[in-house]
C-alpha cells in the first residue's frame, strides 16, 4: 500500500531546489521545502493526535503554510478539510459539528468565537493568520521535517469538500487519494503541463478549483505558481509577464479584459489560459481571442467530481462548450425523471463515471444513494448536450429549468442571446412565480460599463430569435450581478428578489 497522492506527487518531483512556489513579496518554496515544511506540519498534526482517517478542518486565509498543511494532512494519512473563508462562526459550527475533526485550525481573529464549537466535538483549535503564523505554526516550527508517509490505499479519503449547498444542507462530498490523483495526471497530459509551467494562482484553495485543479496539476508536473493571496488586477497584469498559464473562474477573464492594460503583447509569451466554475459566456471568448488571439480553454467540473470535460489543446476550443469528457470519464445524458439514457442530440441531465468520481457524501447515505446510481454513474444535477462532434454544453442546472406553460426554458439559450445584445455585460435568465404558467421567465441584465440598457429594447431585441414562451415577460437592469466567491451568479438572489413580478 502506498500513500498514494503524495508518493505519487514524489515520484514526479523534478530537481528539488527547483521552485514550487512564489508568493507576491517573493518568498520563494522550493520542492525540497515542499518536503521539509509538509513533514514539520505533518509530524505536528501527529503531535495532536491526529490518526489516519481522522479531519482536519481549516478555515484560514490563502497563504503557502495553508497549502503545506493541505499536504501534511495527506502524508499524515488524515482527510483535508478546507473551509470557505466567508463561512460565519455560526456556518462553521453545522460544517465542524458534522465532521468531528480532530484538529481545526481557524484565523486567530476568530478563535474565541469558534473555541465553543472546537470544544463541543473535541477538536484542537489551531491558529495560522494571513502571513502564515500562529500556534500551529509555532508547533511545525519546532517539529522535526522527516516524516515517514502513512500508507494509504487508493480509496481511502485525502479530503472532504462542502458542497456550496444553494438547495438545502450542504454535503460534504468525500474525495479519495485517487480521485484526486488520477484527475491530476489526466488534466496534467491533456492541458501538457511541464516543470517548465509557472501557473498564475489567484484562485481560492478552499475550493476544488484551486486546491485540486489548480495545485495537483501544478505538482504532478513539477512546475511552479505565483501564488497570489486573491485575484487583484493590478498584481495580476504585473506578473502575467512571469506567468506562462493561467486558471480563472470567467470573471477574471472579464476583469482583465475591462483593463486597456491588457494587450496582446502582454501575453503574446502565454501558453494557457483555462476557465471554470462557472460558465464562460461565448461573448467574453471571443472578445478575449479578438484582443489577445488565445482561446480561452474551457472545462468543465464539480466538487463531487474533479473534472469532466475539456475543450481540445489541440484543436478547436469551441465557445460556449465544455469540450469533450477527459480520458477516463464516462458521459450520458439522460431523461431527468426516468433516467432513460437520451439520443445524442437531446438535452438532459448529465451523469458521469470514472475514477475521478467522488466516493459518496459524509454520513449522509441516503443522499448518496439518490445521486451515485448502481452503476457507478453519478448524477450531475447539470443539464446539457452532447453535439454530433461530441462538444458537450451545459444549458443551467436541473433546478435552474423554467418550466413555463408546460414548456421547457434553458436559461442558457436566453443568456447566450441577451449577451449579444450591444451594451450588455452580462444577464441571467431566472423562472418566478406566475399565476397562469406556473414560471414566468425574467431576465436580469447589467450594462458594460459606459452603456445605457433600457428594458424595452432588450425585450425588442430578443423578439424575432426566440420562440414566445421563452421570451422574458419581464426584463430587469441591475449594476451588476450578484456572484459567489467562484464566480458563479447566485440565481436564488434573484429568485428572490423578483419573485413578486407577476404576483
Ligand atoms: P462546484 O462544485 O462549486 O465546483 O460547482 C460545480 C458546478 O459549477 C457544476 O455542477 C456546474 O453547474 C458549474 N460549472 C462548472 N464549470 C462550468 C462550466 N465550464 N460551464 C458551466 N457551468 C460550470
Amino acid at each position: 500500500m502506498t500513500n498514494h497522492l503524495f508518493s505519487e506527487i514524489r515520484t514526479r518531483m523534478p530537481d528539488l531546489s527547483r521552485p514550487f512556489l512564489e508568493t507576491a513579496d517573493g518568498t520563494v518554496i522550493s520542492y525540497g521545502d515542499v518536503i521539509e515544511i509538509s513533514g514539520r506540519y505533518a509530524n505536528a498534526l501527529v503531535s495532536l493526535g491526529v490518526q489516519p482517517g481522522d479531519r482536519v478542518a481549516v478555515q484560514v486565509e490563502k497563504t503557502p503554510d495553508a497549502l503545506m498543511l493541505y499536504l501534511a494532512t495527506v502524508r499524515a494519512g488524515g482527510i483535508f478539510l478546507p473551509l470557505n473563508t466567508a463561512y460565519t462562526p455560526a456556518e462553521i459550527d453545522y460544517f465542524v459539528t458534522d465532521a468531528e475533526p480532530k484538529v481545526f485550525v481557524c484565523d486567530p481573529s476568530r478563535q474565541a468565537a469558534l473555541a465553543p464549537t472546537a470544544g463541543k466535538v473535541g477538536a484542537s483549535l489551531q491558529t495560522l493568520d494571513a502571513s502564515g503564523k500562529g500556534s500551529l505554526r509555532d508547533l511545525a516550527d519546532g517539529a522535526s521535517g522527516d516524516f515517514t508517509d502513512v500508507a494509504r490505499g487508493k480509496d481511502d479519503l485525502a479530503a472532504i469538500l462542502y458542497t456550496s449547498g444553494t438547495t438545502g444542507r450542504s454535503k460534504g462530498a468525500m474525495l479519495s487519494h485517487e480521485n484526486l490523483a488520477s484527475n491530476a495526471r489526466t488534466l496534467v497530459d491533456y492541458w501538457r503541463f511541464t516543470s517548465d509551467d509557472v501557473l498564475l494562482h489567484a484562485l481560492p484553495i478552499f475550493h476544488t478549483h484551486g486546491l485540486f485543479v489548480a495545485t495537483n496539476c501544478l505538482l504532478m508536473a513539477g512546475g511552479s505558481m505565483l501564488f497570489l493571496p486573491k485575484f487583484d488586477l493590478d498584481t495580476v497584469l504585473k506578473l502575467l509577464p512571469r506567468a506562462s498559464s493561467m486558471m480563472g473562474v470567467p470573471t477574471f477573464y472579464t476583469r482583465l479584459l475591462g483593463s486597456d492594460a491588457f494587450t496582446k503583447e502582454l501575453v503574446a509569451h502565454m501558453r494557457l489560459f483555462i476557465s471554470g466554475s462557472a460558465p464562460l459566456s461565448a461573448e467574453t471568448h471571443k472578445e478575449f481571442s479578438a484582443r489577445t488571439g488565445h482561446a480561452i480553454l474551457e472545462r468543465y467540473g464539480m466538487t463531487e467530481t474533479n473534472m469532466n470535460t475539456s475543450n481540445p489543446y489541440d484543436g478547436d476550443r469551441r465557445p460556449g462548450t465544455v469540450g469533450y469528457p477527459l480520458p477516463g470519464v464516462e458521459l450520458r445524458v439522460t431523461e431527468p425523471d426516468s433516467g432513460k439514457v437520451l439520443a445524442q442530440g437531446d438535452v438532459g441531465i448529465i451523469e458521469v463515471r470514472g475514477p475521478n468520481v467522488f466516493q459518496g457524501y459524509w454520513r449522509m447515505p441516503e443522499k448518496t444513494a439518490e445521486e451515485l446510481r448502481a452503476d457507478g454513474f453519478f448524477i450531475t444535477g447539470d443539464m446539457g448536450r452532447v453535439d454530433a462532434d461530441g462538444y458537450v454544453s451545459i444549458v443551467g442546472r436541473s433546478k435552474d429549468l423554467i418550466i413555463t406553460g408546460g414548456f421547457n426554458v434553458y436559461p442558457a439559450e436566453v443568456e447566450a442571446l441577451l449577451d449579444e445584445i450591444e451594451g450588455v455585460a452580462e444577464s441571467a435568465v431566472i423562472g418566478v412565480p406566475h399565476p397562469d404558467f406556473g414560471e414566468g421567465v425574467v431576465a436580469v441584465v447589467a450594462p458594460k460599463a459606459g452603456a445605457k440598457l433600457d428594458t424595452a429594447s432588450v425585450a425588442a431585441a430578443l423578439k424575432d430569435k426566440l420562440a414566445k414562451f421563452k421570451q422574458p415577460k419581464q426584463v430587469h437592469v441591475v449594476d451588476t450581478l450578484p456572484r459567489n466567491t467562484m464566480g458563479k451568479i447566485q440565481k436564488n438572489v434573484l429568485r428572490d428578489q423578483f419573485k413578486g413580478d407577476f404576483a
